[in-house]
Formats: C-alpha cells, sequence, structure tokens
C-alpha cells in the first residue's frame, strides 16, 4: 500500500452496554470506528489512523472528539453539524448473544458524504480506505453519489479500499436497495470482508465457499469470510486459503468481534503480511475483544499484539 495511513468513514455512537447487576457503562462505538480505534492502538506509530465523521456541536460530541484525539486517532476527518448531534444505541445480553436498540435515525453522521470538497480532503492521500454497509445504509442516495465518486478517485490514486458488508435490513428501505448498493460499492472494493450469516440472509449462500466465490466472481481481489466460531475462509494474492479461529475460553460478549477481526487483518496487511497470517491476527484481535464487555476490548491488550506484526 502507498502510504502508511489508514482512513476509517461511518458512524460512531454513544453506547450503553451492560456490565451485569443491572448496571451499564458508557462508550463511544460503531462499526467502522471500533476498527479505526484497534487498528490505531496495534499499529502506533507505524501508520496514522484517521476518522472521518460527523458528530455534533454539543458536549458529548467533543467528549468523543476528544478520546479520538486522546486514543491516537487523527480527528482531522471529523466535521460537526451545528443541528445535530450522535446517535445512541444500548445493548442488551441473552447469555453471550446480543440484541440492540437504536435511536440513530436523525445523526449528525448522516451527513458525512453531504459535501464533496470535505469529504474529498477527509480522505486525503489515505493508502486503505475501510468502510462498511452501514457507511452506506446511513446515506441519502445522492450522497451515496458522493461516495463511490471520492473512492472511484481515491482508488485511480492508488488506495486500496476494504469494505465489510455489514449488512443490517433495518437501516435499508427494501432488499433491492441493498442488493444495488452493495453491488455498486464492489465495483470500488479490493478487500472484502463479509460475514457469512448476513450474507445467507442477504444473498442466499449455501455455504461461505459460495460467498467467497460470489465476491471473485464480481472482481474482488481479496475476500475474507467471517463465520463466528467457525472456521475463515479467504482469497487472496491468486489463492485460497482457511484458518479456524482458536477456542476463546470466556466469551463476555460478542459485540464487536467482526469489526475487531477486520483491525487485526488489515493491521497485518498493512504491515506487509500474507493474507494468512494476517486472518490470524484478525482472530487474535477478535479474542480480545470476545473477552471484553462492550465493542472495544482493553487498549493494553490490543496493543499488546502489536509485536505480532
Ligand atoms: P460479526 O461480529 O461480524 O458477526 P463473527 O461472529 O463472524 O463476526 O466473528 C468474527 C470473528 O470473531 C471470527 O472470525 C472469530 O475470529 C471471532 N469469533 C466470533 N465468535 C467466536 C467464538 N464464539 N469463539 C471464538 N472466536 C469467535
Amino acid at each position: 500500500m502507498r502510504h502508511q495511513s489508514v482512513v476509517a468513514i461511518g458512524e460512531a455512537m454513544l453506547e450503553i452496554a451492560p456490565v451485569g447487576g443491572g448496571l451499564y457503562a458508557r462508550a463511544f462505538a460503531g462499526d467502522t470506528f471500533n476498527t479505526a480505534w484497534h487498528m490505531a492502538q496495534v499499529l502506533g506509530s507505524r501508520a496514522s489512523v484517521s476518522y472521518v465523521t460527523r458528530v455534533g456541536q454539543d458536549k458529548l460530541s467533543d467528549a468523543f472528539v476528544q478520546e479520538l484525539a486522546a486514543d491516537g486517532i487523527d480527528i482531522a476527518g471529523v466535521s460537526r453539524d451545528p443541528d445535530r448531534t450522535m446517535g445512541l444505541y444500548l445493548i442488551e445480553l441473552d447469555g453471550v448473544e446480543r440484541s440492540f436498540h437504536y435511536w440513530r435515525s436523525a445523526s449528525a453522521a448522516k451527513g458525512l458524504a453531504d459535501d464533496s470538497a470535505v469529504l474529498e480532503k477527509a480522505v486525503g492521500q489515505a493508502g486503505l480506505i475501510h468502510l462498511s454497509g452501514i457507511t452506506l445504509a446511513i446515506l441519502s442516495p445522492p450522497a451515496r453519489r458522493v461516495l463511490f465518486d471520492v473512492l472511484a478517485r481515491a482508488r485511480t490514486a492508488g488506495a486500496v479500499i476494504a469494505f465489510d458488508p455489514n449488512i443490517r435490513p433495518r437501516l435499508w428501505s427494501s432488499t433491492a436497495e441493498i442488493r444495488q448498493t452493495v453491488s455498486a460499492m464492489m465495483a470500488v472494493t479490493d478487500i472484502a470482508l463479509p460475514s457469512f450469516d448476513d450474507e445467507a440472509t442477504q444473498w442466499g449462500d449455501a455455504a461461505p465457499d459460495r460467498t467467497l466465490a460470489r465476491y471473485a466472481e464480481v472482481g474482488v481481489g481479496e475476500v475474507v469470510v467471517k463465520d463466528g466460531v467457525r472456521v475463515v475462509v479467504f482469497r487472496a494474492d491468486g489463492q485460497n486459503g482457511a484458518v479456524v479461529p482458536p477456542p476463546v475460553a470466556h466469551v463476555k460478549d460478542t459485540t464487536g468481534a467482526g469489526d475487531a477481526f477486520n483491525a487485526g487483518y488489515l493491521a497485518a496487511r498493512l504491515a506487509g503480511h500474507p493474507a494468512q497470517q494476517a486472518v490470524v491476527m484478525g482472530h487474535k484481535m477478535a479474542a480480545v475483544v470476545l473477552g471484553s464487555f462492550g465493542a472495544r476490548a482493553d487498549k493494553g491488550r490490543v496493543k499488546a499484539l502489536a509485536r505480532l506484526l
């Protein structure tokens, strides 16, 4: 990748997560933000990591931006909306499985691609750009076109684009809209990071190998299919492979496992490792998150993985 600079684009929200005994902890989270955060911790001074989003001008948004900066994430790509603020979600746990309640329909992040020049500047000279189906879902159709144009130009200039479809049907108006938008995204995707259960539901894939083949057929050169506790299958550099996740002894909360996996995988690829090793790193990062409450793991444990890069 041409520069050791990562830009993730999407929405971060206020997270209210259970910590046991009926108590909840406040944090900030969101799929692409979780990935950017874990990448920043593990990459340290090896790369710059920037998060591109839109938040409010209120104290809550200030706290989020301050936390980003304190955790080593570049905030130059965070724009501020005078009228809207950040979205909010609450996690309910049934055992280790989670369900989510959202208050995000009027969030500031929906405006992150309204201004093409602002978005283009925020993306800058990124070597690796990461976004998800949630990033696409929250945008209006015209804003999606702005984003696709910016991505296409960045790609022409040499950026590698990573995409996790992270399909959340309730964020979309119809199945047709999901299919059309994700298909358009494929035209600018270099690395696809789907989760098999989402893909099986959305596209009827019978097995992870079918998901792998489907992305390859539309010209995506690098594909990694996550499947919870089951084997990850991948295709990169013209070769297929598979890596079983190591068992995780005490799973506390599965929130954010896929996002952390993406961070481990992309950080390892950015550091020049082959895909097989990058999947191993993805599993290790996911394991750390599975052992903590909320979508982000203990900072020290994430930083400790840096020696593997
Ligand atoms: P998502 O959070 O997107 O649904 P997955 O559930 O597919 O993602 O999990 C992503 C990764 O997290 C897996 O590839 C694996 O590394 C790890 N993982 C998830 N669940 C478990 C589990 N029960 N035991 C061990 N690893 C797991």
